[in-house]
C-alpha cells in the first residue's frame, strides 16, 4: 500500500501536471469506486478547473473551482497514471507493465476511472484489487472527514511531547499497531513504521507504558527523519517499476529492516527477524531494538 512518502510524491507530480486544467470528462468504469451519481458528475465535476492537489494522511485531494474535492485513496493496489501524447507519469502501486520507460497502453483491464483534461491529457485510476476509491466531497464533508484522521507526522503538531502524551493514554497497547492507526497518526504504514522503530531502537511489540520519554522523543524524531528521507527519494518501490520520467522510488536502497528478513543488520551484523504483529509482517533487529 502506498504510504505517506509515495502519496506525497504523487501529489507533487500531479500538482505540476493538472493544476489550472479543466475537467472535460470523467468516466467511472467501475461504479463501486466512485460515490457520485450522474447529476453530480454533470453539475459538480465536468467543466471545473483544478485549483490544487494536496495530501492528508494517505489521501489525495483534488480541489475544484467550485470548492468541491475529489478525494482519492489508493488502498492496496491503486495507481494513478497521467498521460499526454507520448508523455506519461505513474504513481502508486508498482505493476509489471511499468518496468520499462517505453509507454504501456491505457486504459487496461484494471482501469476503473478516467478523467480527461482540457489540455488533451488524461488521468487513469487503475486498481487491480478494487479496494481504492474516489469520493466527491463538499468542503465541509472533506473537513469532517479529515477531523477523524490523526496528526500529520511531518507537521509541527507532531512533537516529542505529543508522542509522549499519546503513549501515556494507551499504556496497554503495543507500539506498532498504535503507529499504524490512522485515527492517531495519519500516513504511516507497514514499511515506515518498521523503519522508524528500528532507528529509534524500539522493538515493535513493546507496550506503550514501557517506552521511556527519552525513547518516545527518539521515535518522534526517527519518524520525521525516515519520512523526510523517503520523500526525497520518491518513496519505496520493490520491483524495477519506473514512472514516465524513468525514475524509481529509490528509498528501497535505504531500508534497514523492512524486506530484509534473514539478512545481516547493517548496524550490528545480527540477522534481521520477521514476526507477525497485529496481522502485519513485522521486521526488526533483535540486537539493536529492545
Ligand atoms: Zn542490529
Amino acid at each position: 500500500m502506498p504510504e505517506l512518502p509515495e502519496v506525497e510524491t504523487i501529489v507533487k507530480d500531479l500538482k505540476e501536471l493538472i493544476v489550472n486544467k479543466d475537467i472535460t470528462e470523467i468516466i467511472a468504469l467501475d461504479k463501486q469506486l466512485a460515490n457520485f451519481n450522474e447529476a453530480r458528475r454533470q453539475s459538480l465535476i465536468i467543466g471545473q478547473k483544478i485549483l490544487d492537489v494536496s495530501r492528508r494522511g494517505k489521501h489525495i485531494a483534488i480541489k475544484l473551482t467550485n470548492i468541491y474535492y475529489l478525494v482519492i485513496h489508493l488502498k492496496m493496489t491503486g495507481q494513478l497514471i497521467w498521460v499526454k501524447g507520448a508523455k506519461w507519469l505513474a504513481g502508486g502501486h508498482p505493476t509489471d507493465d511499468l518496468t520499462t520507460v517505453t509507454k504501456p497502453t491505457w486504459p487496461n483491464n484494471t482501469t476503473r476511472l478516467i478523467i480527461n483534461f482540457s489540455d488533451g491529457s488524461t488521468l487513469y485510476f487503475n486498481d487491480a484489487r478494487r479496494f481504492g476509491w474516489i469520493k466527491l466531497m463538499s468542503e465541509a464533508e472533506w473537513q469532517d472527514y479529515q477531523n477523524k484522521l490523526g496528526v500529520e507526522p511531518l507537521s509541527k503538531n507532531f512533537t516529542e511531547e505529543f508522542l509522549q502524551a499519546f503513549l501515556a493514554q494507551k499504556p496497554r497497547s503495543r507500539i506498532k499497531p498504535l503507529l499504524l492507526n490512522q485515527q492517531y497518526i495519519a500516513g504511516l504504514g507497514n514499511i515506515y513504521t518498521d523503519e522508524s522503530l528500528f532507528r529509534a531502537g524500539i522493538r515493535p511489540d513493546r507496550l506503550a507504558s514501557h517506552i521511556t520519554s527519552a525513547e518516545a522523543a527518539k521515535l518522534a524524531s526517527a519518524i520525521r527523519v525516515v519520512l523526510t528521507e523517503a520523500i526525497k527519494h520518491r518513496g519505496t518501490t520493490f520491483s524495477d517499476y519506473r514512472d514516465g520520467r524513468g525514475q524509481k522510488g529509490n528509498f528501497v536502497n535505504y531500508l534497514q529492516v523492512y524486506g530484509r528478513t534473514g539478512q545481516q543488520c547493517h548496524r550490528c551484523g545480527q540477522i534481521i527477524q520477521k514476526t507477525i504483529l497485529a496481522g502485519r509482517g513485522t521486521h526488526f533487529c533483535p540486537h539493536c531494538q529492545q
